[in-house]
């Protein structure tokens, strides 16, 4: 019997439906910014845009008040700059996210946002209607779906999405419900520097560390994996998901606004209005300083000189925090930096000379731009696709388990299956007995964390396994499989290997943590890590106490009157220390009491064993001794 434990989760806004797979995988970056997919044909991976238009796809829906779709892409981008409040764009920042979560950045989001009725998921507010980050994706998705169609001349409905290495399981599944929302299968949502390493075509026949530096609109990743032998295992990721050339565009813009004159038309404008208006220009003129020394940006009569200099002072602080991921995620990969042999280099804001230059100081190497960086991402989910489809080289992709998932043992202990850091797939088993006589169900609790004690971990599920015979301790054989799937999705099997009986549970043990979270945890259990094992020691000694006090007076009453009296009466003063011991918080007074008792339980235990032979002996078939 299977039980599926629900631990929350995104339910689409409309019923999703699983079409027949058609055609080729299609490979989509659904970026905060710009989408593109990309489809392989004759064994070589390429972007799919239909002729008289920009391969690049800006992830902006328009809206009318009475919540139609008007336009996706370049044509709503259009209608930005005079109504904005109807001109959607950004979303994936919104994806599986809540009111709560977006508290630090809601001033920045010039459309209005409320709460779903389960006030688990943000909707927008457009006019007199309502829509969900999840349908905007969808239109997003629907268009690239279309486009590609076009240029393949067939039907396509299966698809490999990517998402950025940090998002948690809610965008993850948001992200899914709009793919299938769009009509859509999705076969795997992979990060997005995984899917730029398989297109740079690191394989086995170029192993190697690769950092990759991917930095969009809205977000940035490093992420360092290792490829070896068919696999791309992530050995570290950190990223921030506000970070990206929208900051950019933003600190400029407001560069420009403190150029302008006070009496200026442009100032008479709302202020959702002006500061639509100014992040166009702001936008339009980082892009010029990618190439030139300086921009110039034309306001209604007025204009404003910057030179790649003075953008350069206004955003070198938001990119040192980036150079402050790499830092940690080449801490965290336990490496050097002059380990890694290759630094690739993903999303629009990477073609800003001062980040090339930024990153190539840090990691002592000039990083790898030869791909477009607008395009990678998707021509490797497209390479993923074809592998997934069959058709492609086997190439597998790992990521790892974030934090070490374990078994609530007796006394409150951890026993850790499956470490933080494994590659996914990955499995692990253990078999536990029963401490309690006459125990018929066996309770499982799953913990996650780094912590050695129960209590201190991050409590995933409960399951109990029922249904077992009455029986001593030690009688059963409860063995405990812990299985995760390439989706990081966990499976818990218990199994009684005397009689069959089992029972599965599933937890998705990802959800609803957020990476500062995750990083809080991590940081705890390193802080405590002495003080936990110390207080492990104590609790798996106290476990030994009262196995050994169990057995001390099931001896006690069967062989206690066949020593000496002044044994016997030893033996249980020592076995009064003992229980006085298990009750107190001291290891050392524990294990002095043990070892007494062990001590003066010789003669005892002998004499038990002597009865056990020679009980076994009488029992046996003398020719066959
Ligand atoms: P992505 O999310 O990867 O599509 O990245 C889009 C970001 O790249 C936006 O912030 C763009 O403004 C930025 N971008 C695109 N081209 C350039 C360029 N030539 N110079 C600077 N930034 C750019």
């Amino acid at each position: 019997m299977a039980i599926q434990i629900e631990l929350g989760g995104t339910s689409p806004q409309k019923k999703a439906q699983t079409p027949a797979p058609q055609g080729s995988v299609l490979g989509i970056d659904l970026g905060t910014t710009n989408s593109l997919v990309s489809v392989v044909r004759d064994g070589k991976a390429s972007v799919l845009f239909p002729s008289h238009e920009r391969p690049l796809l800006p992830s902006v829906v328009s809206m009318s008040s009475r919540g139609e779709i008007q336009n996706v892409g370049d044509a709503a981008v259009l209608e930005r700059a005079s109504r904005p409040e109807h001109v959607l764009f950004s979303v994936k920042r919104l994806m599986g996210r809540s009111l709560k979560d977006l508290q630090a950045e809601i001033h920045e989001i010039p459309y209005a946002l409320e709460d779903d009725e389960l006030g688990a998921q943000v909707r927008i507010r457009v006019g007199e209607t309502r829509i969900s980050p999840v349908e905007v994706s969808a239109e997003i998705l629907k268009t690239l779906k279309t486009r590609a169609e076009k240029v393949l001349g067939e039907p396509s409905n299966r698809a490999v999405i990517t998402v950025p290495a940090y998002f948690d399981d809610a965008q993850r599944s948001a992200t899914k419900a709009a793919g299938r929302l769009a009509g859509l299968q999705v076969l795997r949502v992979i990060n997005e520097p995984t899917a730029a390493a398989l297109a740079y075509g690191w394989s086995n026949e170029r192993p190697g560390t690769v950092a990759i530096f991917d930095l969009g609109g809205g977000t940035f990743d490093i992420s360092v994996l290792r490829i070896e032998e068919n696999t791309y295992q992530v050995l570290s990721t950190a990223g921030d998901t506000h970070l990206g050339g929208d900051d950019l565009d933003r600190h400029l813009a407001g560069w420009i606004l403190s150029k302008v004159p006070e009496t200026h038309p442009l100032r008479k404008l709302g202020s959702s209005q002006l500061q639509a208006h100014l992040l166009v220009v702001a936008e339009k003129a980082k892009k010029e300083l990618s190439a030139l020394d300086h921009a110039v940006v034309h306001l209604e009569g007025f204009e404003v000189r910057v030179t790649r200099a003075e953008a350069e002072s206004l955003w070198r602080p938001t990119l040192e925090r980036a150079l402050e991921c790499c830092r940690s995620a080449i801490r965290d990969a336990r490496l050097e930096v002059s380990q890694v042999n290759d630094v690739l280099l993903v999303g629009g804001s990477t073609r800003v000379p001062l980040v090339k230059k930024l990153v190539a100081e840090f990691f002592g190497r000039t990083p790898n731009d030869t791909l477009n960086p607008d395009e990678v991402v998707s021509l490797g989910a497209a390479l993923q696709g074809e592998i997934l489809s069959g058709r492609g080289e086997d190439r597998l992709l790992m990521d790892v388990v974030p934090l070490s998932l374990g078994l609530e043992t007796m006394g409150g202990a951890v026993t850790k299956l499956i470490h933080r850091n494994s590659g996914l797939p990955t499995e692990a088993r253990e078999v536990f007995t029963n401490h309690s006589p006459e125990q018929n169900a066996f309770d499982l609790h799953i913990v996650q964390g780094e912590r050695e004690l129960a209590k201190d971990g991050r409590s995933l599920a409960r399951f109990r396994l029922r249904g077992l015979a009455a029986a001593p301790a030690g009688f059963h054989r409860i063995e405990v499989l812990f299985r995760i799937d390439s989706n990081g999705i966990l499976n818990v099997r218990a199994k009684d290997l005397r009689s069959g009986i089992q029972q599965e549970i599933e937890v998705r043990p990802s959800f609803g943590i957020t990476d500062e979270e995750l990083m809080s945890m991590l940081e705890v259990a390193f802080e405590k890590a002495e003080e936990d094992m110390a207080q492990r020691q104590l609790v798996d000694l106290k476990v030994e106490a009262s196995t050994v006090i169990r057995a001390a007076e099931n001896v006690f009453k069967i062989s206690g009157h066949k020593v000496e009296a002044t044994t016997a009466a030893e033996f249980k003063a020592r076995l009064v220390d003992l229980k006085n011991a298990s009750h107190a918080n001291s290891w050392k007074q524990l294990r002095d009491a043990l070892d007494a008792l062990e001590e003066c339980g010789h003669e005892l235990a002998e004499l038990q064993v002597n009865e056990a032979i020679s009980q076994a002996l009488k029992d046996k078939d003398p020719a066959k001794v």
